[in-house]
């Protein structure tokens, strides 16, 4: 795989470490995958499989079913298969090497997160993203690699769920889950090119993205205006090369947006205007200064009015490009940034196929629209939740904000325990809803940085396991008190 130069060239600051280590393995990959394996024979204890058996796989029948092959559901696997627990799967809807955005829809060059963050390594140093990076490059390489390109940390996770042997189905869609009160077990319809078939899972941990409580949201306003081969989100496929010579204006102005004006830039749109309602873009990252343990491992362990006040304030310093996203636009002429920039009205000429958008800033006359507005939390959206929503609490059922903290958008995320695990909305109309851990973005408010963020991980993963195992303890201590009771090995 080639990666592209701009990555290489170390120019930033960012990188504070040199490579003084000298134990890089001479034998690259392979010797590394040597050395993984027997990091895990060292720290293996304890050694006895203690739930289900993976014949029971067979039977759909699982301990745990984990919906998403991304970063968050292979390293969510590894800590449950390090719990000994075996009978788990991982499904995704997408082909072996396309979860997630890597390969398919983000459009950065590399990743925004610093090369140093680990999380789906565990702290098992021979799993980490740069001992993969030196196992094939050398230490120099390390310390001349700036940012990781994107395609490179796919590459990383498709080697990390070889190495570590994950069980995972691709190319297979979970549907609406349900619970079973005769198996006492989840009812999980899944589509995939073997058919439609149903998994039992006790417990289920989703792990279906950062939109994974939610859905990419395009404003009324646009939809309503515009027909779809006028405008596209940036989750969406774009043929940049139709763009060629066209006048694009891109809505929103965070990193995604930015992205996708710099990826019709460069095929050769002759303007684009990237639009937002801030009078200035915001220029301080909220999000790096969240990097440290106090928040990243307990702001999950916070009081109510806590949670909500450091997480809106987060929200409300918003979200800005990282530099090299921000220089790769705006080193071109026919770049334009409109801040204090409110569409208005949008008009649609399906002769001329001109789009005219009225703004507070003027009116500007495009050829096509790219949506750059993220996400919006409505879990009343995803399918797998269809029938569990209406008993699910969220945030606005639990908590009332102070009048100059209201967020609408906040207040719909779910209210999760302290092992992500969603709660009842009235207490005893849905207990089985425990046993289903939200590990999406829509742990913000209740977690911090859990799921669908790559600095998140090193803390969220062990709260995500340690709450699936301590329910499962707790769900069979019967099983395990005969077993006790049963127990005649004798010593001599
Ligand atoms: C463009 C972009 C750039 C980002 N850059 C960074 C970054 O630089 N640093 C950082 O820390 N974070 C970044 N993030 C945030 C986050 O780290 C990523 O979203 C990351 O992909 C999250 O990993 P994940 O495993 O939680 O979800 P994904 O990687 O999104 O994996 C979830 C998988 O679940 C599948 N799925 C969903 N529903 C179902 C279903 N019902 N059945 C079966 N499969 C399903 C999805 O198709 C997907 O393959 C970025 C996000 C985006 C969108």
């Amino acid at each position: 795989m080639v990666y592209p130069l701009g990555a290489i060239v170390n120019t930033s600051v960012m990188d504070m470490q040199t490579t003084q280590n000298t134990c890089i393995p001479k034998g690259g990959l392979s010797e590394l995958e040597d050395l993984v394996r027997r990091d895990l024979q060292l720290i293996s204890y304890p050694h006895r499989e203690w739930l289900g058996n993976s014949d029971s796989v067979a039977a759909g029948e699982l301990d745990v079913l984990i919906v998403g092959a991304g970063q968050s559901g292979i390293s969510v696997a590894f800590g449950l298969m390090r719990q000994r627990l075996c009978n788990i799967l991982v499904i995704d809807e997408n082909v072996e090497g396309k979860e997630g955005p890597w390969k398919t829809f983000a459009r950065m060059v590399t990743l925004r997160t610093p090369k140093y963050v680990t999380g789906p390594d565990w702290g098992i140093p021979n799993l980490t993203f740069r001992a993969w990076y030196e196992a094939q490059f050398g230490p120099d390489g390390w310390d001349n690699l700036a940012l990781i390109p994107k395609e490179m940390w796919a590459d990383y996770l498709s080697w990390y769920r070889k190495v570590l042997e994950i069980p995972v189905e691709n190319e297979t869609r979970a549907g609406a889950i349900t619970w079973n009160e005769e198996r006492q077990r989840f009812a999980v319809p899944v589509t995939s090119p073997r058919g439609e078939r149903v998994l039992y899972p006790s417990k289920i941990v989703l792990a279906t993205g950062i939109d994974g409580s939610g859905r990419w949201d395009i404003p009324s306003m646009i939809r309503n205006s515009l027909p779809p081969e006028a405008y596209a989100h940036t989750r969406h496929d774009i043929d940049f090369e139709k763009l060629r010579g066209k006048r694009i204006a891109v809505l929103g102005a965070g990193a995604s947006a930015f992205d996708n004006a710099s990826v019709a830039l460069e095929g050769g749109a002759s303007e684009v205007h990237l639009c937002y309602r801030r009078k200035s873009l915001p220029n301080v990252n909220p999000y790096r200064w969240a990097e440290f343990v106090g928040f990243l491992n307990h702001h999950g362990d916070l009081p109510d009015d806590l949670k909500w006040r450091f997480i809106s304030k987060i929200l409300q310093m918003g979200q800005l490009p990282p530099t090299d996203t921000f220089k790769r636009a705006t080193t071109y002429a026919n770049f334009h940034l409109r801040g204090d920039c409110t569409w208005n009205e949008i008009r649609y000429d399906a002769g001329s196929k001109v789009i005219r958008i009225s703004t507070s800033d003027g009116v500007l006359e495009v050829d096509f629209v790219i949506v750059g507005t993220g996400f919006v939390t409505d879990l009343s959206v995803r399918p797998e939740l269809k029938e569990l929503y209406p008993h699910i609490a969220l945030w606005k059922d639990r908590y009332q904000p102070p009048a100059d903290q209201i967020h609408a958008d906040l207040a719909r995320h779910p209210y999760l325990g302290p092992g992500f695990e969603l709660q009842e909305k009235v207490p005893g109309r849905a207990p089985y809803l425990r046993s289903v851990f939200n590990y999406t973005f829509g742990c913000l408010p209740s977690m911090g940085f859990g799921g669908a963020s790559i600095s998140g991980m090193k803390y969220s993963l062990p709260k995500v396991v340690n709450g699936v195992t301590k329910q499962l303890y707790a769900d069979n201590c019967a099983a395990f008190y005969d077993a006790l009771e049963n127990y005649h090995i004798e010593e001599f």
